[in-house]
């Protein structure tokens, strides 16, 4: 797969969570180039009012409202004339699959965007992916579909060593750098981490995201799940993809060659850049962000994570190196865990304890179907969230 620009029309553009943090980012970036990108359908689990907002801005041609407790709100009877609503649980998966569009960005947070992502990937369009989530829970599902160049990783980390890797023989990679902010917690021990509040977590020093990828951040699960994400896009180990603290954020990942080499991605920490690329690559167009200016950053710090007191991360191998349904349960445990933290049900250190807990109750399988990665997940939530009443 090539370029997916259509000849003298416009690349049609669906965006599943468009009112999130990365959906937002991507209207951003159509609105930049309107003259080469048309917004044809978008997903919201329950802000209708934000997505019918979207939906009249950009004159789509279907919306999908995926909380069955807002498909009746009465902002839906605002949608711009001739515009669809599909409606219920299953909303993403029926815009993923229709052909009016030629690539489909998948911007919903958790496990609920891994349907959506094989949606795309069973059919011919482009999958932009920021939901890591689908390849850590079904990248053994996934990776099968996906034709040379129809899956394009918009997570910032991946889009780089996707970069990097770019003209080269993968054969020939010996490691990744995968960089990590380190988050608001860098520097601290487990017992400093006891105590921390919600309201610390949210602030995160670098990035401005979502609040579930946001405590990922803190927790540095952020990063084990990118490391079992790269495990899937790129065909390696985990014992060749090394998390690199780097406090700046402004090397976005590196890849390190066999003679010796490495290759190394870099630019303004804007999810802008990456998502933009997802739609365009091969080609590049202007920046929809400001640019860096090297002579002005003073320095860039490189650091060793801290896998014991960001025990998270620790977690995030082991499941990745048993691989099978382990980064299921790991994932759905750590969705539950980090929704109580967020509702003051859970201590900071309590994510990784429940996340534990679930690891250990789980007999691992090898992945088969959709199905098989459903149930496994709803018995983690439910394992997960008999851990926190205990604990509480
Ligand atoms: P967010 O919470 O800001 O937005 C999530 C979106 O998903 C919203 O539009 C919401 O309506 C939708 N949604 C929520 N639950 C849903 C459900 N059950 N079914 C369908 N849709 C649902 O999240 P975000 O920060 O934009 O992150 C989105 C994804 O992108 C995550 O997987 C995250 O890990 C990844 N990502 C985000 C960033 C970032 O900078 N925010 C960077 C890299 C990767
Ligand atoms: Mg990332």
């Amino acid at each position: 797969m090539t370029s997916i620009q259509g000849e003298g029309r416009r690349t049609r553009v669906a965006i599943l969570g468009c009112t999130g943090s990365i959906g937002t980012q991507a209207l951003d970036v159509c609105r930049q180039h309107a003259d080469k990108l048309q917004v044809v359908a978008l997903s919201a689990h329950s802000r209708t009012s934000d997505l019918v907002r979207y939906a009249r801005e950009f004159k789509v041609s279907y919306v999908g409202v995926t909380d069955e407790s807002h498909t009746d709100d009465p902002v839906l009877q605002e949608l711009p004339q001739g515009c669809e609503l599909v409606s219920g649980p299953h909303a993403a998966v029926e815009l993923a699959r229709m052909d009016a569009c030629d690539v489909v960005l998948v911007a919903i947070v958790g496990a609920a965007g891994l349907e959506a992502s094989h949606a795309v990937l069973s059919g011919d369009r482009r999958l932009a992916l920021a939901n890591k989530e689908s390849l850590v829970v079904g990248g053994d599902l996934l990776m099968p579909l996906a034709a040379p160049g129809q899956l394009l990783p918009v997570d910032s980390e991946h889009g780089a060593i996707f970069q990097c890797l770019t003209g080269e023989d993968p054969r020939e990679a010996h490691c990744i750098w995968l960089t990590c902010s380190g988050g608001p917690f860098f520097g601290r021990t487990a017992k400093e981490l006891e105590c921390v509040t919600r309201h610390d977590a949210l602030a995160h020093p670098t990035w401005n995201m979502g609040a579930k990828i946001t405590i990922d951040s803190a927790t540095l699960m952020n990063k084990g799940l990118e490391r079992i994400e790269a495990m899937h896009l790129f065909g390696m180990g985990l014992d060749r993809i090394n998390v690199l603290i780097q406090r700046e954020s402004k090397i976005h990942s590196m890849v390190e060659f066999v003679d010796g080499s490495v290759i190394a991605h870099l630019g303004a920490s804007d999810m802008r850049i990456p998502i933009q690329y997802a739609f365009t690559y091969p080609e590049r167009w202007d920046t929809p962000a400001p640019r860096v200016d090297f002579r002005k950053l003073g320095k860039l710090s490189f650091d060793a994570p801290d896998m014991e007191a960001f025990r998270c991360l620790k977690l995030a191998e082991i499941a990745g190196e048993l691989r099978g349904t382990m980064p299921c349960v790991l994932n759905a445990a750590n969705e539950v865990a980090v929704d109580a933290f967020l509702h003051d049900r859970l201590g900071f250190n309590g994510i990784a304890a429940v996340v534990q807990t679930c690891m250990d109750a789980h007999d691992r399988c090898d992945v088969v179907s959709l199905e098989q990665l459903r149930d496994v997940d709803a018995w983690a939530r439910e394992r997960a969230e008999r851990a926190i009443c205990l604990m509480a």
